[in-house]
């Protein structure tokens, strides 16, 4: 493993994290929690594995990126800010009427490639851009991050059953598995046990990863895209809030507004990571 490539990607997702807590703003309702548990994925997405770019996304070979946990899209608004898809200024002005930056994601908005947040959608929509892949004869591969909750909406499942009947070995889907949703445990609102094990039954080639290892993460990201003749999934353990030492392993910031103090130490905590 590139000891340097894993280091400046650790830079790229702390720079991710730090986009997090701008487009929260202070005194603003958002999702803090699942954007910063799946900011290590989304950096090393963007930033290493994914075939796009400003200029490329128009390209019809462009990979693509659903954030299938809508919520969860000030991830992908910072990365996008950190690449030029637009400028950084314009993160302060998520969910304010008008902006570029909504609550969840829109096509609206450049780079963004899907609207999701009516969750369980995300994979439906990844497995129509993998057989569009297939069809047209193009190689870009398409990655879907979902929530853990998420998992119980039932049209993950139809997804999951499509992807494995039509091969799309171009489709990947990352469960950002941090154990917490909206309103509590996952497993106690919903059990889902053996993540994993339930992709593998529907035919997917499944990884199980530590989501906050960079080296982790890459080596499977690389893992995925080899397999030939079946969808991936990588099921990424994680901790909802990572970073924020207050906001760990909690749903309280699930969705949640940070004061000017609580701000501060949010920054002062992703700084220390
Ligand atoms: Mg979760």
């Amino acid at each position: 493993m590139d000891q340097k490539l894993i280091d400046s990607l650790k830079e790229r997702a702390r720079d991710v994290r730090l986009g997090i807590i701008d487009a929260l703003g202070i005194d603003h309702r958002g999702h803090l929690g699942g954007s910063m548990s799946c900011a290590d994925i989304v950096a090393a997405l963007y930033f290493y594995k994914m075939n796009t770019s400003p200029q490329l996304k128009d390209d019809p070979n462009r990979d693509r990126f659903i954030m299938s946990k809508g919520h969860s899209v000030l991830a992908q608004y910072a990365a996008l800010a950190e690449l030029g898809y637009f400028d950084k200024s314009v993160l302060a002005t998520t969910k304010s009427f008008g902006s570029l930056l909504q609550g969840h994601p829109e096509r609206s908005t450049p780079g963004v490639e899907a609207n999701t947040g009516s969750l369980g959608q995300g994979l439906s929509i990844g497995v129509g851009m993998a057989l569009a892949g297939k069809a047209d004869k193009r190689g870009y591969h398409v990655y879907a991050v979902l929530g853990d909750g998420e998992l119980a909406e039932g049209q993950i499942w139809e997804a999951a059953m499509a992807a494995n009947h039509y091969s799309l070995d171009n489709l990947t889907a990352i469960v950002d598995m941090n154990g917490i949703q909206a309103q509590g445990r996952t497993n106690d609102r919903y059990r889902i046990n053996n993540i994993p094990g339930r992709f593998a039954a529907f035919g997917w080639k499944t990884f199980e990863i530590d989501g906050h290892d960079m080296g982790e993460i890459v080596w499977a990201l690389d893992e995925a895209s080899m397999v030939k003749g079946a969808p991936t999934a990588i099921v990424a353990r994680t901790v909802k809030g990572k970073g924020v030492g207050f906001a760990e392993n909690s749903h309280a910031y699930h969705n949640n507004l940070l004061t000017p103090e609580t701000r501060s130490q949010a920054i002062a905590s992703v700084k220390a990571m």
